[in-house]
């Protein structure tokens, strides 16, 4: 056991990972669990505290351009008209790895992940921490991700030396994963930049389609993500749904029984689905809710990221 100090300072935060501590710090996606990336031990202990498969590589988090060349040996054009359009924000950049950037950060693969934060607190400790950061969610593996420090020290009080403290993120899902090693780019992890405006961006974007989404190329992907304790069903309307105390709904659509159900979330439209999916998933668990029926969406924008995150959560 390890004890977790609660701070609002960045700066504290930042002394606490330059020592070699494991640090949570919210971000505008999800909590993300960092670590000096020239620290390999530092590194280890990131999958230790999650229960992290050793073959699951971490995004690198940077506060500014000048960081990547410590981090990947080049920049194709293609990954740096992406960047210009969208950084700072919610898109990781697949790219070639820096031989001196330790193994551990990317499960030895030969590409990198790297992505910078928009979120004002999190660039405000990125740059007091003056190194690249490799953060995966927050989260035990296979948990929700967090979405608040709550659910953070709710899942690694005790194994990690410090969280930041800020408020609610604000997307609620992951980045998008873009592969740029390979022509033309390749969509590894649907999230919070939609498909539709990478491809406004760049001429041509490839986007598996789900089934075979497991590609060997984002490891990541292939571990099981994302569960609440409650056994998730997805429905395609509410009436899909079947009442019960113990069963709690979440969807777009209103249930036309909502008594019958032990909770009930309705959500506005897709952005506030993706916002609250997480925080609910763990409501419901705090609930003691056994089986939550959440409803699909239409594949387009947003909804993409939202559909693989529920496909993913209801996957046993
Ligand atoms: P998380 O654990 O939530 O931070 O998710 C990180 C995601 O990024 C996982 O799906 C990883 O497989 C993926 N990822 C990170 N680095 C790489 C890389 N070098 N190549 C492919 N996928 C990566
Ligand atoms: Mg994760």
């Amino acid at each position: 056991m390890v004890t977790t100090t609660l701070t609002k300072s960045p700066g504290e935060a930042a002394v606490t990972l330059r020592k070699g501590g494991l640090v949570a710090f919210p971000t505008e996606t999800v909590y993300g669990l960092g670590a000096d990336a020239f620290q390999p031990t530092a590194v280890r202990r990131i999958f230790e505290a999650k229960a992290r498969p050793a073959d699951n590589p971490l995004i690198v988090h940077l506060h500014a351009r000048a960081q990547i060349e410590l981090v990947a040996a080049r920049l194709p054009p293609v990954a740096e008209r992406l960047l210009e359009q969208f950084w700072p924000g919610p898109l990781t950049l697949i790219l070639p790895k820096h031989p001196d950037l330790p193994g551990i950060v990317t499960a030895g693969l030969d590409t990198v992940g790297v992505r910078m934060p928009r979120l004002v607190l999190t660039r405000r400790f990125l740059k007091a921490c003056d190194t690249p950061v490799p953060a995966p969610s927050a989260n035990r593996s296979g948990r929700p991700s967090p979405t608040n420090w709550e659910a953070v020290e709710a899942d690694l009080g005790g194994r990690i030396d410090c969280i930041l403290k800020g408020g609610r993120t604000e997307a609620g899902v992951e980045s998008t994963v873009v592969d740029c090693t390979v022509s033309p780019i390749e969509v590894l992890r649907p999230g919070a930049i939609s498909v539709e405006d990478l491809r406004a961006a760049v001429d041509t974007v490839q986007v598996p389609v789900a089934d075979q989404a497991d590609t060997p190329r984002s490891p990541g992907t292939r571990h099981r993500h994302y569960a609440p304790a409650a056994e998730v069903r997805l429905v395609d309307a509410p009436a899909d749904a079947m009442p019960g105390a113990g069963h709690a709904y979440i969807g777009l659509d209103a249930p036309s029984t909502p008594d019958a159900f032990g909770a009930v979330y309705v959500e506005a439209d897709l952005v506030a689905y993706a916002h609250d999916l997480f925080y609910l998933f763990r409501a419901c668990d705090d609930a003691g809710i056994e089986v939550i029926f959440a409803q699909t969406v239409p594949s387009a924008g947003l909804g993409r990221a939202l559909n693989d995150r529920l496909r993913r959560a209801a996957a046993r």
